[in-house]
């Protein structure tokens, strides 16, 4: 085995791919994608290591000492390490290949059993062999895209002084007074400690009171932001809600930019710029892997992209978007009426029909939104926000927050929540109270939306829903 291993001077297929190595002498690792062998003596490998989608070739000629004994045992997803020299590919598909002094393998695949032989094999499949999906070009364009989009969100919030603030996983606090928490304990589940009246003994617990995961850093990101004025959490939530949809995921990833001294519309404003920002850096830095995920998955993704970078969002209020589901003409499955909720064939009507582009909706009922969100004038909207784009829906939730310490008791009150409980977040609107605003963006449905993948479970490494979190 190699003694080089590890060391920074391998090269990358994507580099070797590059017309400007032809000529260089070259190391470099992956694994093989396929071999054919040629009577005139030779073999051709396609190797990929993951820092591209395209694989380069290799030619193997039949001299090479292990060639028969080695070589020609080498089927899809045998790993090996290549030394040779990049030279001008007389085929017509690529500038560049390879051809090798040496052929090591690390490891053969055995083709009766490896998985990954067949071409087309489905995604609901993959999801089983979460281990090996990374291995195909759907799954490793996802990461690369993927990758690129939390580079591109910190890069968004580094270059405007925003402060990433770390939110803590397991949370006292039932963050918005309605969503469904996974619970954290170290309790024997089936000799859980109870009190005299039989409810459960939470002082005996690990932390001496019941915990649960996150399901958002807002509240945490709040106190931030009224100290260090712009601030930015991107880390795991989690939702136990049973919602089996191609939106939704147990563990998700969020991105929840608080900003001091601002109001809903320079939240909206944010909100936009962030968007267009990290669908035009995926425009730009990924552009092989966005041509396959046109070409494979979804044939109208790179317009639409570029349609969002170049567009102005629509935004109209809560009270207007039902006017317009009101006078469409459409048949909606979940009817009508003010004060409804939107559903998620409302927000795509709005976004895909009738706008055909981005839509910010505003100043929802107060009933229907959660505690923090800042009220209205009117007494019965507040300052929040969705942001809504085609296939996905909503794929931002926001609001100016509520400022005002009596009115945020009252609305505390009114949602049935102990104030107690919540004396550090009141805390921060007793001593120097500010305006402030954010936003909360879902990295998975941000992946999903950027690549055309239609399930989302099939953009994050390891999918956590109802039922399912096998690896
Ligand atoms: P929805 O109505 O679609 O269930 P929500 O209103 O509960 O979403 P928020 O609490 O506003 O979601 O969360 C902010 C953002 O986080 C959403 O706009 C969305 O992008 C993302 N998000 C929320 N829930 C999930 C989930 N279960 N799986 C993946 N992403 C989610
Ligand atoms: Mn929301």
């Amino acid at each position: 085995m190699s003694t080089k291993l590890g060391e920074l001077n391998q090269t990358k297929v994507v580099e070797a791919l590059n017309a400007n190595s032809i000529g260089k002498s070259i190391r470099l690792c992956g694994w093989v994608r396929t071999r054919r062998d040629s009577k005139a003596g030779f073999s051709f490998l396609e190797i990929n290591d993951g820092s591209t989608l395209k694989n380069v070739q290799v030619l193997a000629e039949a001299k090479l000492p292990n060639y028969e004994s080695e070589i020609l045992k080498i089927g899809i997803g045998s790993s090996v390490e290549i030394e040779g020299t990049v030279v001008a590919s007389p085929g017509k598909e690529q500038a560049t290949e390879i051809k090798a002094d040496s052929v090591k393998v690390f490891g053969y695949a055995d083709p009766l059993t490896y998985p990954l032989q067949k071409k087309g094999t489905s995604m609901e499949f993959l999801r089983t062999i979460a281990h090996l999906r990374p291995r195909t070009n759907t799954f490793g364009a996802v990461a690369r895209v993927r990758n690129e989009i939390c580079k591109s969100i910190h890069n968004f919030f580094q270059s405007r002084g925003f402060i990433y603030v770390h939110a803590p996983i397991i949370t006292g606090s039932d963050c918005e007074g309605a969503g469904q928490m996974f619970k954290v304990t170290t309790f024997d589940l089936l000799d859980v400690p109870r009190k005299e009246d039989k409810s459960i003994d939470f002082e005996q617990d690990f932390f001496g009171r019941p915990t649960n995961l996150t399901v958002s850093g807002q509240l945490e990101a709040e106190i931030y932001a009224t100290a260090l004025t712009n601030v930015y959490t991107f880390g795991p939530t989690f939702r136990a809600e049973n919602s089996n949809t191609s939106r939704h995921l147990s563990e998700f990833w969020m991105i929840e930019p608080e900003m001091a001294f601002c109001n809903l519309e320079g939240n909206m404003s944010v909100a936009e710029e962030f968007l267009k920002t990290i669908f035009n850096d995926v425009l730009t830095n990924c552009g092989t892997d966005m041509q396959f995920f046109n070409e494979r998955i979804d044939k109208t993704v790179i317009e639409t992209l570029k349609g969002i970078v170049e567009s102005d969002f629509v935004r109209l209020s809560y009270t207007e978007a039902v006017d317009v589901l009101l006078k469409c003409g459409e048949t909606f499955e979940f009817p009508v009426s003010w004060g409804i909720d939107l559903q998620s064939e409302h927000e795509r009507y709005l976004t895909e029909k009738k706008f055909k582009k981005p839509v910010i909706v505003c100043d929802y009922p107060k009933d229907i939104k959660a505690f923090y969100m800042r009220l209205n004038d009117d007494n019965k909207t507040v300052r929040a926000m969705d942001v809504l784009v085609p296939k996905v829906g909503e794929i931002i939730g926001g609001s100016q927050r509520e400022e005002r310490l009596d009115v945020l008791e009252q609305r505390m009150k009114d949602a049935g929540l102990d104030t107690e409980e919540y004396w550090w977040y009141l805390d921060l609107r007793r001593f120097g109270t500010v305006p402030h605003a954010g936003f909360g963006l879902g990295l998975e449905r941000t992946v999903q939306f950027a690549t055309g993948m239609s399930n989302i479970r099939d953009v994050i490494p390891f999918p956590r829903a109802p039922k399912s979190a096998d690896f």
